[in-house]
């Protein structure tokens, strides 16, 4: 087999994403401005949503839904325990409590019955993260929220452009939180935008993101806009520069050729590791859209001769880079000096993360880089 390398991850930037960016700095205008403006509308069009507030990152677009639903000390907030550090440190940055849940073995998604098991009389919003891009459970997990006064927000880092049930994530709680993080659907470098269908949510985030500042005082520097504003609130410093904006807006035009791209990696896995017996394939509902921001696989270790982490360091010699998507949050220091969770609390969770590997996923993979990658596979897991 000749020696390919293949890297985890591949950004898709252009010629346009580099001439928007080169015409931003060119403006005269380089943060907040004309081409946020422009970005949270195309967004808006993209994902159906009433109102989306473009910051810069999906940590920031949490941080601030959460602040501004007023959430305090002594509040429950229900986190998947599978899934990155960002969704439950917000709800640390509040004063709430992270509540950890455990996933379901199928689509490694938060777990309904675990929600509803977790509610209590302080529980205020439930965060369900839709793991490398497929859906979680939102009718369930909606029905659960409305019949206990709770807010849902959907930590959608891995799905814009994810349909659940023939809808567009943004359109799907009360609100959505998207990431335009460097390996992301599309990227502004650092970035991430809140979809939502709620004018006071938007518009409170609005405030909190720039300092607390009143509403007009975003155009201060505009000709015409005055030099006066008011500080309303005591808020946070999450905008979004104009230049990742204009990034943003050209790598929006390209978001299906991303998600095609994407789908047919997937699809091409699917066909080369169908009859590989010791990795389990991800499972996804048919009434979904996957974005497939992530391939995950899973090594069944009490049958492979080879585990997984000696997998992975096998790929890397081989010039496949790989990563591990998640380790459970109860695993971490931070959460381990809370003192609230042990070793074997998540049963669930702590099987994925046993045998989960990530392989190679990018828009730009070629057809011979993902073949690479399966053969290189079944070498190790057959030596
Ligand atoms: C990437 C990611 C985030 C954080 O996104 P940022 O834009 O980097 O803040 C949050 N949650 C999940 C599940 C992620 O994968």
């Amino acid at each position: 087999m000749a020696e390919l390398r293949v890297p985890f991850f591949r950004p898709s930037i252009d010629d346009d994403d580099v001439q928007a960016i080169v015409d931003t700095l060119r403006s005269g205008w380089l943060t907040s401005g004309p081409n946020l403006t422009a970005l949270e509308k195309e967004l808006a069009e993209y994902c159906g949503a009433s109102y989306v507030n473009a910051v810069n990152s999906a940590t920031a677009a949490m941080h601030l839904a959460l602040a501004a639903w007023d959430l305090e000390a002594g509040d429950e907030v229900i986190v998947p325990v599978y899934t990155f550090t960002a969704t439950a440190n917000v709800v640390v940055h509040t004063g709430a409590t992270p509540v950890l849940v455990d996933v379901r073995e199928s689509d490694y998604n938060i777990d309904p019955l675990a929600i509803e098991r977790a509610i209590t009389p302080r529980t205020k919003v439930i965060i369900p993260v839709h793991f490398a891009g497929e859906a979680c459970a939102m009718e369930a997990i909606n029905a659960l929220a409305k019949a206990h006064g709770i807010k849902v927000l959907e930590d959608a880092a891995h799905a814009i452009g994810t349909f659940y049930h023939g809808r567009p994530i943004g359109t799907t709680s009360d609100a959505a939180a998207f990431s335009f993080y460097a390996n992301k659907t599309i990227t502004t470098g650092e970035g991430g935008a809140l979809a939502t269908n709620d004018e006071e949510l938007s518009d409170r985030v609005r405030v909190l993101t720039l300092h607390g500042m009143s509403r007009d005082a975003w155009n201060r520097y505009d000709a015409g806009g005055s030099w006066r504003y008011d500080i309303k609130e005591f808020g946070f410093k999450d905008n979004l520069t104009d230049i990742a904006a204009s990034l943003g807006r050209t790598q929006l035009r390209r978001i299906e050729e991303f998600i095609e791209g994407r789908t047919r990696v997937a699809q091409r896995y699917f066909a080369n590791l169908r009859d590989e017996d010791l990795v389990i394939l991800p499972q996804f509902d048919e009434a979904n859209r996957h974005a497939w921001h992530l391939f995950p696989i899973r090594v069944k270790n009490e049958e492979s001769p080879v585990q997984r982490d000696d997998v992975i360091r096998e790929l890397s010699a081989r010039g496949v880079g790989t990563s591990v998507h998640f380790i459970p949050l109860h695993y971490h220091t931070a959460f381990k000096n809370l003192g609230r969770w042990q070793p074997g609390d998540f049963p669930v969770a702590e099987r994925l993360f046993a045998g989960e590997i990530t392989l190679p996923m990018f828009p730009l993979m070629t057809n011979e880089e993902v073949d690479y990658v399966c053969e290189a596979l079944r070498e190790i897991l057959h030596p």
